[in-house]
């Protein structure tokens, strides 16, 4: 079923589609709850040119990219996709959010507890909103936090409006550690609150995700008591994320389904008075 088993899709590291595909089908359990019936952007290495993002797959009849089965997945392994970005909704209504991501970057060189104190005090603003939020780290430099949001869900502008004030929040009542701006000069010696995830088609990368970067890192899901107690930059790497570590990790996000929350019943209109607690 696979072509070219043998080709290398993660260079720094000699990881094979071969090695890529077997190591999805072991974690399937654990990955695949992260991209059912979402549109997907996929990171693809074809061996040609540069690795590329794609939304749709040549000749395919269906508008977005979904993977909703282990077969699914080996589908993905075969074309070369080497990383996972989900859209906050669902392909069969995308006008709507059914989560919102913040996108945790910081500037460079600042240390991994000020991201990690970032995401927590982005979780307890959010709950003073009466809204409940999920950690995800990228695998990169990052931390995501996520939001489910249940019926009514807000089409995108709004969910768009809303991530924003959030973001600005930080950046005004703490402007030496937050901006809600781009671009690294904004952000050096801050972490920036990236609201920009939210609009329709924008993706960020899904949970066990692999990560086309040296040393092959995992996104994976984090639960804010391991993200508190713990002082260094989370690391999983694909050789090293077997299927019960993936188990133990998803178990982090077993409360996700169960959330009923939304923009409407959150206290949005008024922003929380309190400033975010840094250390
Ligand atoms: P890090 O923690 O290192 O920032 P990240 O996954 O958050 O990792 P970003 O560069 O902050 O990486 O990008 C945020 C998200 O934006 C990504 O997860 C990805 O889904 C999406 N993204 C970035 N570039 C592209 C692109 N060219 N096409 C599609 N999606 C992209
Ligand atoms: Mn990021």
């Amino acid at each position: 079923m696979l072509t070219h088993p043998e080709r290398v899709l993660y260079p720094d590291d000699g990881v094979t589609k071969a090695e890529l595909a077997a190591w999805f089908d072991a974690v399937a359990d654990s990955l695949l709850p992260h991209l059912i019936d979402r549109p997907l952007s996929v990171l693809r290495v074809t061996g040609q040119r540069p690795p590329f993002f794609q939304r749709h797959l040549a000749g395919r009849r269906a508008p977005f990219v979904t993977c909703n089965s282990r077969e699914g997945l080996q589908q993905l392994a075969q074309l070369g996709v080497v990383e996972l970005h989900t859209w906050g909704t669902r392909r069969s209504w995308t006008s709507v959010a059914d989560r919102l991501t913040f996108d945790l970057d910081p500037g460079a060189g600042l240390p991994w507890s000020r991201v990690r104190d970032a995401a927590l005090a982005v979780r307890r603003h959010l709950a003073s909103l009466g809204l409940e939020s999920f950690a995800k780290a990228t695998g990169g430099k990052g931390l995501h936090v996520v939001v489910p949001l249940t019926p009514p869900r807000p089409r995108w502008p709004r969910a768009l409006e809303f991530a924003r004030t959030v973001s600005r929040h930080f950046a005004s009542a703490a402007p030496g550690e937050f901006t809600a701006r781009t671009g690294e000069a904004a952000r050096r010696g801050r972490v920036f609150i990236d609201y920009l995830r939210n609009t329709r088609g924008a993706s960020s990368v899904a949970a066990f995700s692999p990560r086309w970067r040296p040393g092959v890192p995992v996104a994976v899901p984090l639960s804010w008591e391991e993200l508190e107690s713990q002082d260094g930059r989370p690391w999983y790497a694909l050789r090293e994320l077997d299927a019960a570590t993936a188990r133990r990790l998803q178990r982090a996000w077993q409360g996700y389904d169960g959330v009923r929350q939304s923009l409407r019943t959150s206290s949005t209109g008024r922003v929380s008075g309190r400033t975010p607690r840094h250390r």
